[in-house]
């Protein structure tokens, strides 16, 4: 099963995708942990990235899906993946859908989280990300067991700086131009489903399962 997730910034794809990848088995594979990490790890994908990122820029295609093409050729990728914030622009889609047709596969479910602009700068402002193991939490919605401190590692948990408000509204703006075209690319491919995502994340996850079965 090949799932790609689409909605906005903020619209919770990384939370559901996590959930989707536990309950189905699947690799969760996000092109912004990928980055990230190699940010932390100061590589040179890392520091190209980098500055993008921090402007609240798309990476650019090439590098993008060279690096995305690359993680689902893994082993663990051959029976499936959730994808998480990729593709973000129809050029990407176009490759991605290319190399499957050439193994003569297809992205069965293209889910969009729908959550109004409104509603998505409150929710970056409350995201706090874990140094160490990328978990995201929300202080209000999601908050973590103890405050500041990763569920998961005991890391720390911190404000991404491309979640401050500038930067947010700049990458909304770009998800609009960029991104939502994809909503149509994956309708006429008969695979869109969508669902509301200003639903608590626990309701949004039943409502996906059931498209998913
Ligand atoms: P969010 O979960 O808030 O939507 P991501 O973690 O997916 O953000 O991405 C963070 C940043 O990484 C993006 O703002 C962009 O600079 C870069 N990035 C991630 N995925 C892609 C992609 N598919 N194409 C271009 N840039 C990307
Ligand atoms: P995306 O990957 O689309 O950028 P995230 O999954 O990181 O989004 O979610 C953005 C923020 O909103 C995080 O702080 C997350 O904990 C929180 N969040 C996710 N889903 C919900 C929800 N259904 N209701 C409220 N907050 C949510
Ligand atoms: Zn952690």
């Amino acid at each position: 099963m090949k799932i790609v997730m689409l909605g906005a910034p903020g619209a919770g794809k990384g939370t559901q995708a996590k959930m989707i990848a536990s309950s189905y088995g699947l690799p969760h594979v996000s092109t912004g942990d990928i980055f990230r990490a190699n940010v932390k790890g100061g590589t040179p994908l890392g520091l190209e990235a980098k500055t993008y990122m921090d402007k609240g820029e798309l990476v650019p295609d090439e590098l993008t899906v060279r690096i995305l093409l690359d993680r689902v050729a893994q082993e663990d990728c051959k029976n499936g993946y959730v994808l998480d914030g990729f593709p973000r622009t129809i050029p990407q889609a176009e490759v991605l859908d290319a190399e499957l047709t050439k193994l003569g596969e297809k992205i069965d479910y293209a889910i969009d989280v729908e959550v109004p602009d409104e509603n998505i700068v409150k929710r970056m402002s409350g995201r706090r990300a874990c140094v160490n193991c990328g978990a995201t939490y929300h202080i209000v919605h999601i908050p973590p067991k103890k405050e500041g401190i990763c569920d998961a590692c005991g890391s720390e948990l911190i404000l991404r700086d491309d979640d401050k408000e500038e930067t947010v509204k700049n990458r909304l703006a770009i998800y609009h131009q960029q991104t939502q075209p994809l909503i149509d690319f994956y309708s006429n491919k008969g695979v869109l489903k969508e669902v509301d995502g200003t639903k608590d994340s626990a309701e949004v996850f039943e409502d996906i399962k059931k498209i998913l079965g």
